[in-house]
């Protein structure tokens, strides 16, 4: 073990980066701005906490790896555990997904303020017994890097309380989890160097949560995704202490409101009585909150030459989703265990790690990115308007094939379900069984209508 790593943010990927280090480094300093609210409550630092986070299987089998009990602590605290499909309801511009019980993927869903304390508590337990010092400087802000352009040597940090005192903190790798606002281009291009370059998808899509307490409990999650003629979505899933939370989307033009009165006219814009019907059982517990930012951006910090020696970007403040996809924390998860390989492999200290690092970082967010811009680029602002050659249309086509199949048939449909939760590679949707499906059989929509029983059941 050698090496002092500190981490600027200590939210989810902070945390997580914290879990990957561990054993294998002297000390981790992490710098949070907030101060940690004693219950799991919303704060500032994670602005989109209030919105709803589903957290994906193969998130959570990563989360399982870095903090073994991790899921089982959640699930105790309150969070809902649901099988997809069988207890997520989707339905798609191709009509509803069966309700089957394939057994391969759950979807965590629980309040962002319990998914986020419940894995810090877990973190804290981890450390006591690791071997690793791990302080957690709160109400304190990272506001600069030390070093020079080739390498970073430490962090500057400033209090947040009165008087404002300001600390170098030396180290060998400073990692960047201060989210989608980190201002560590800035910070880099200060030292030097070129700030990274971004590639930015925006499909425009605006978010309004809230959360509600129904009448009846239910197990199960609905999720009404937009369509290209009516671009607007919804979802809608249990969440700890009985309350549900309802998100909507519409891109532009179909923000969904922030007015609590126009909430039951957005629904039923969406064409789904069971959904409305649900609505009208239940009793609003908060007001709606909007979210804007939603832009797929990727900084190319993954490049060659991209980052300095001993500095490292994770998770949203190296890549974010738009959140639709429900991929974000998990690549967070998946970031914290491509971290703990590498630095497991001949430590932090060797040369060439931080490159090595953030290209393994990248690597654990491409299937998300691939499946998020590759949705997103046909209502994202300036989209290219020349006519696709053969190749794409052809793509166009064999993927339009298999996500009418995925709702229907189990073949294609659980592999559609393990690359879009993160447990497969994309390329998992050209395997011969599932191509030869997708190609050669009729292509059938899914259920016209809601499927309100389980297959089989
Ligand atoms: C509306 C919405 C809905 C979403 N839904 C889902 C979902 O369903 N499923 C899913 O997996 N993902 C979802 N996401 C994505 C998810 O929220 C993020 O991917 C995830 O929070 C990233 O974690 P992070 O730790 O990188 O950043 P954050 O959670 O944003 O944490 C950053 C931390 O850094 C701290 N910080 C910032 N700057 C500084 C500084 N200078 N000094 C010290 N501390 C600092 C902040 O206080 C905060 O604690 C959603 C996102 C949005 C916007």
């Amino acid at each position: 073990m050698s090496g002092d790593a500190v981490v600027v943010g200590g939210g989810l990927a902070g945390t997580l980066a914290v879990a990957a280090l561990l054993g294998h480094v002297d000390s981790v300093t992490v710098i949070e701005r907030d101060r940690y609210p004693e219950q799991p409550v919303f704060r500032k630092g994670v602005p989109q906490g209030r919105h709803l986070h589903v957290f994906l299987s193969g998130g959570q089998r990563a989360l399982e790896r870095l903090l073994p009990g991790a899921i089982a602590e959640l699930e105790a605290a309150g969070a809902h555990r649901m099988e997809a499909p069988r207890d997520v309801l989707t339905r798609t511009p191709n009509g509803w997904h069966r309700r089957l019980h394939e057994g391969r993927h759950a979807v965590i869903s629980c309040t962002r303020p319990l998914l986020d304390a419940t894995v810090r508590a877990q973190l804290l337990a981890e450390a006591a017994g690791s071997g690793t010092r791990v302080e957690v400087l709160e109400a304190w802000e990272a506001v600069g890097l030390l070093g020079g352009a080739d390498r970073v040597t430490g962090l500057r940090v400033r209090s947040r309380d009165t008087g404002h005192a300001e600390r170098e903190l030396p180290a060998d790798l400073v990692v960047d989890a201060s989210g989608r606002g980190s201002r560590a281009p800035r910070w880099l291009a200060e030292l030097g160097r070129r700030a990274p370059r971004e590639e930015v998808i925006d499909a425009g899509i605006g978010y309004s949560t809230q959360m509600f307490r129904p009448a009846e409990p239910l197990r199960t999650a609905v999720v009404l995704e937009p369509r290209p003629a009516l671009p607007r979505g919804a979802a809608w899933s249990p969440v700890e202490g009985g309350n549900w939370l309802l998100t909507l989307a519409g891109v532009r033009g179909h923000h969904p409101p922030t007015d609590a009165s126009e909430v039951p006219d957005f629904v039923a814009s969406l064409d789904e009585p069971y959904l409305l019907d649900h609505l009208r059982t239940c009793e609003a517990v908060s007001p709606p909150y909007a979210y804007r930012d939603t832009a797929n951006r990727r900084r190319d910090y993954h490049a060659q030459g991209g980052v300095p020696e001993g500095f490292l970007a994770v998770s949203d403040a190296a890549c974010t989703f738009n959140p639709i996809y429900g991929q974000g924390m998990s690549v967070a998860m998946l970031s914290g265990l491509a971290l703990r390989e590498c630095v497991a492999d001949g430590g932090l200290r060797r040369p060439g790690f931080a490159a090595m690092a953030q290209r393994a970082v990248a690597r654990a967010g491409e299937t998300a990115w691939l499946t998020a811009v590759g949705a997103d680029r046909p209502y994202a602002a300036g989209a290219d308007d020349t006519p696709p050659g053969a190749a794409e249309r052809l793509q166009t086509w064999y993927f339009g094939r298999l996500a009418a199949r995925a709702t229907h048939d189990p073949v294609v449909g659980a592999a559609f379900r393990d690359v879009t939760h993160l447990t497969a590679p994309p390329s998992r949707l050209l395997a011969p069984a599932v191509a030869l499906r997708t190609v050669v059989l009729p292509r059938r929509p899914g259920l016209a209508s809601i499927p309100l029983r389980v297959e089989g059941a």
